[in-house]
């Protein structure tokens, strides 16, 4: 099996690394491909930013509306391409083809909302700001940009910035995970058919060493980081250190509380698909649940909605929940599980000993629920990433809140109620980027940014929306005087 190559300069090339790490099948452990992992990937990203940097000094000058056509082109090929797509995400990262389109949704709803850059780079004049002299704010390109994405959405996390990157007159290199780097092989056909100027988009295969050569590479200027927290905190400083300017969201812990008043059955199916989705890899997996006034009904109702979810594998008809992501995953998350219980916390569905026929090789793990894990232990404040409910019960919404607030993540924080008062109240007060009210994942729309707060975001502008738009441009201020006695009379 031959290593995957990367995109660059407009060309499909070999990695001049020589050693690769295998991609595999969560569900059936098949080996998909090989892919480029070791220390002279760092060289691979010199070429790309080299590439990159003469790219982006011909595309700053083409003009706004001619720079978002290849957009509307790529949204119909990625649109055209989409069942193929989604079987690839199903198969190298183990989600459900439904979760799949899912994310091809969000994925071209970005490329749509990034063609609206002509408006969104327009910027601000004052006339005569003192006697004769205008001032004025334009927005230019940044130069050559990077992006370096997790596992747990092959597609949509690089549209949280590409599509914007490119109508703003930038370059980009993406940098997909080693574990699911089939998707953007195939996204890379599609951007192979665009009028683009070689060099533009640029796919570089690749783990820490190619991570580290971003980093430190003098031609590169942005950095768009999603993963793990302490991978974001250290691509932060050292990205900063560099003179660079970054965006880094980290990881999750996040909490959903459940007020006396919500409705039962519309509330538990709501959480679960929240906690269970994408077998709880979710930055925005709902992973603690906190009853308020304790309400035996809610803990019976997630109980059946939990246990009653299909788990297979994700190209199946019927089948809600695919496997984690690696052996390691797995066996992080069975580890941790046992922690809960030795930190005094009790499992009320157990999901570590899964029946899946025909797929015994799969990462698998069923929905599993602890209850009553200590809010002071460590676990409470440990991102599982995997199908595990932690079940709290609280007297009030105040001390849900105090929780909540006490939590060093910040990403997500929901509330379910009949009352709007409750629901302004947790809004106002929750300490989160993002916050979902009746709703088990509110994630921000395109034309949102993608919040997040605390231990779950480093920087100051996010992915998606406006803020893209300011990220990848930099403001230039102009003071302009033309006096009066230069004037010529015609
Ligand atoms: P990860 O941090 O392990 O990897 C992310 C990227 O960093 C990959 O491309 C990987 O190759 C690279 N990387 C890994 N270790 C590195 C190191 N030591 N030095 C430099 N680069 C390194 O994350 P993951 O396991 O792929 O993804 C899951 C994590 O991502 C979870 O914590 C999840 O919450 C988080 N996430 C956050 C958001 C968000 O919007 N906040 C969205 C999706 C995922």
């Amino acid at each position: 099996m031959l290593a995957l190559k990367n995109y660059i300069n407009g060309k499909w090339v070999e990695s001049v690394c020589s050693e690769t790490t295998d991609v595999l099948n969560p569900a059936t452990a098949e080996v998909l491909a090989k892919v480029p992992f070791g220390p002279s990937t760092a060289r691979d990203i010199d070429d790309a930013a080299l590439a990159a940097h003469e790219a982006y000094l011909q595309w700053k000058d083409v003009p706004v509306l001619k720079r978002i056509q290849p957009l509307f082109k790529l949204k119909q090929l990625l649109e055209e391409n989409r069942e193929e797509l989604a079987r690839i995400i199903t198969m190298e990262c183990g989600k459900t083809l439904a979760e799949s389109n899912g994310e091809l949704q969000r994925s071209i709803e970005n490329v749509e909302v990034a063609t609206g850059a002509p408006m969104q780079l327009q910027s601000e004049f004052l006339e005569n700001i003192a006697n004769g002299i205008d001032e004025y704010m334009i927005r230019q390109a940044v130069g050559v940009t990077a992006c370096i994405a997790p596992f747990n959405f092959p597609a949509m996390i690089s549209f949280w910035f590409l599509p914007y990157a490119i109508a703003c007159g930038n370059s980009m290199i993406i940098k997909p995970s080693e574990k699911v780097p089939l998707t953007m092989m195939k996204i890379f056909e599609l951007i192979d058919q665009l009028d683009l100027p070689p060099g533009l988009i640029n796919l570089v295969h690749g783990g820490k060493h190619s991570v580290d050569a971003i980093l430190d590479h003098p031609k590169i200027n942005t950095i768009s980081f999603v993963g793990s927290t302490q991978v974001a905190r250290y691509i932060y400083s050292r990205g900063t250190a560099n003179g660079k300017r970054v965006q880094a969201q980290g990881g999750a812990k996040n909490p959903v509380v459940v007020l006396p008043d919500a409705d039962i059955e519309m509330t538990s199916q709501i959480i679960t698909d929240s906690v269970y989705g994408c077998a709880g890899q979710r930055c925005l997996a709902a992973s603690v649940v906190i009853t308020v006034d304790n309400n035996s009904k809610i803990k019976e109702s997630l109980y059946e909605s939990a246990k009653a979810r299909a788990v297979g594998y994700g190209l199946h008809k019927g089948v809600d929940m695919g496997p984690v992501i690696s052996k390691e995953s797995k066996h992080r998350i069975e580890t941790l599980i046992e922690k809960g219980v030795h930190e005094g916390g009790s499992v009320l569905l157990d999901g570590r000993k899964p029946n899946i026929k025909d797929y015994e090789q799969g990462n698998f793990i069923t929905p599993t629920i602890l209850e009553d894990i200590p809010v002071h232990g460590e676990l409470i404040k440990t991102e599982i990433f995997g199908p595990v409910m932690s079940l709290l019960h609280m007297k009030t919404v105040e001390d849900a809140l105090a929780f909540i607030n006490a939590g060093t993540y910040g990403n997500m924080a929901c509330v379910f109620t009949n009352s709007g008062s409750s629901a302004r109240k947790f809004r106002n007060e929750a300490m989160a980027g993002n916050v979902g009210i009746n709703i088990g994942i509110a994630a921000p729309m395109a034309q949102f940014p993608f919040s997040g707060w605390k231990e779950s975001f480093f920087g100051d502008l996010h992915g998606q929306g406006k803020h893209a738009f300011e990220f990848f441009t930099q403001t230039k201020v102009v003071v302009e005087r033309w006096p009066k006695e230069w004037s010529r009379k015609f």
